[in-house]
């Protein structure tokens, strides 16, 4: 464990005027390297601005879609875009003057590409943290945390994430996205799910006092017209996909399945899922038991999120239909003993059923992206840590890499723009010092990364 400062967030956000009062370590330190020893050196801005061409030379290039790594790459950067990639010789040959960035004893990857996410949200282990979020932080707090954790996760190497809805702080999502889009502040590129559905009575926060209404932790809607009108209002506040709970109440039934309590009727979630495509939104479902798995994949959803119960005919069913799933490993582990603890034993369960899921999964190869449901766990805990569970699962190094690059890009439609090292991506690259196919907790610590061609850490020079 090491310190991550408040001085070196900064130093990623292009503020040198605000920068220059504030260097001082704050709050507890998260994981992660001394960032602020090393990021710039002492530089206050970016060490690359946009608008430079720069030239990366890579020691080893694992690029997000070939199948072996490459050796003495060079990347030449123009702007915010890769214009070239190739053996490092054509590539100095193509950018002359260009400013090298040197990683020749570094591993470059692409940016990782994080596919569940909750910046909103610290840590949500037993009710009583849920609660205490919502019940005890303001909208305005929360997003200020919010910020932060963009922050860190891009410092981490997460160059993107797509966001799984805000847990009853409304729209503040979009308005991070909004803010890192206009370089008020330094994060990842944000796709962002705004509320999220649930229908009444079936999401927290709920109490026996009829008398109460608490805050909820998603948008409550019930019948076709409602939520037909609920999707276009959430497009419209800036929602880039739906998402909604499929179901809740898990429980194992003799023959040692899991299975859940359904949310929706179908009639609900045909509309749901109908309304966010005709305006050219997917659609998320949260779908852990066989039977929400069953409603979900009905509907026509576009990715399964947690489904510890995929069973061995779901999972070819989600092989036919193209359906992704995240299986967020690290935060069921996380969580378990605070849930076991609220009266839920199941949670413990789930670990080993998600074990036998993954490799049901793999074997019938079902997409499987990297999303971790950090937010769920605290900011604090290593993101890249997901990555140990899915090579411990079954998965290669390499199909863990992809995962989170080629594959998570695929899965937001976005192949052309990110999740690989080609000409015409944007400049979302990181670098490690070891071999992540080697050891891929590597990827925990990250050295170096680059968004759209700006610098905004660097510890390998
Ligand atoms: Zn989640």
């Amino acid at each position: 464990m090491t310190t991550r400062t408040f001085g070196a967030a900064l130093a990623a956000l292009a503020l040198p005027a605000l920068l220059a009062a504030q260097q001082r370590p704050i709050g507890p330190p998260p994981h992660g390297q001394a960032v602020a020893a090393t990021l710039v050196a002492g530089a206050r801005v970016p060490l690359v601005q946009r608008g430079q061409t720069v030239l990366v030379h890579a020691g080893r290039l694992i690029d997000g879609l070939a199948d072996q790594p490459l050796t003495d790459q060079g990347i030449v950067v123009e702007g915010e875009r890769i214009a070239f990639v190739g053996p490092w010789a054509d590539a100095r040959r193509r950018a002359p003057g260009a400013t090298v960035i040197d990683l020749t004893r570094a591993t470059v990857l692409p940016g990782l590409i994080e596919n569940h996410t909750h910046l909103l949200l610290q840590g949500d282990p037993t009710a009583a943290s849920y609660e205490e979020q919502l019940l005890r932080q303001s909208t305005p707090y929360r997003a200020i945390l919010g910020a932060r954790n963009a922050q860190w996760a891009l410092l981490e190497g997460f160059t993107t994430l797509r966001d799984m809805e805000t847990e009853g702080a409304m729209y503040a999502d979009v308005d991070i996205k909004r803010a890192i889009n206009a370089g008020e502040i330094a994060g990842p590129r944000l796709w962002v799910a705004t509320r999220s559905f649930a229908p009444t009575g079936m999401y927290p926060i709920t109490t026996p006092n009829w008398e109460l209404d608490l805050p909820h932790g998603v948008q409550v809607v019930d019948g076709p017209d409602e939520i037909r009108r609920a999707v276009r209002e959430q497009v419209r506040f800036g929602a880039d996909l739906i998402k909604f709970y499929a179901d809740r109440r898990y429980y194992l039934d003799s023959a040692g399945v899991l299975r859940s309590w359904v949310n929706f009727t179908d009639e609900e979630l045909r509309a749901m899922v109908d309304e966010a495509h005709r305006l050219g939104r997917p659609v998320a479902a949260h779908a852990v038991g066989r039977d929400g798995l069953e409603s979900a994949i009905r509907a026509g959803v576009n990715t399964i999120e947690h489904g510890y119960g995929i069973t061995d005919s779901l999972a070819q069913v989600m092989v036919q239909r193209g359906i992704y799933w995240c299986p967020t490993i690290y935060v069921n582990i996380y969580v378990a003993d605070g849930r076991a603890q609220d009266g839920n034993p199941i949670y413990r369960q789930m670990i080993d059923i998600e074990r036998r899921t993954f490799a049901t999964a793999l074997r019938a190869g079902v997409k499987i992206v990297f999303g971790t449901d950090v937010g769920g766990f605290p900011w604090t805990e290593p993101i890249a840590r997901e990555f140990t569970y899915m090579v411990r699962y079954g998965m290669t190094p390499l199909q863990a890499i992809k995962s989170a690059t080629s594959l998570g890009a695929e899965l937001l439609g976005q192949q052309a723009n990110i999740g690989s090292v080609a000409a015409g991506r944007f400049a979302d690259l990181i670098a490690v010092s070891g071999d992540p196919l080697a050891d891929i907790s590597e990827l925990e610590r990250v050295r170096f990364v680059m968004k759209g061609g700006v610098v905004y850490r660097d510890q390998e020079r």
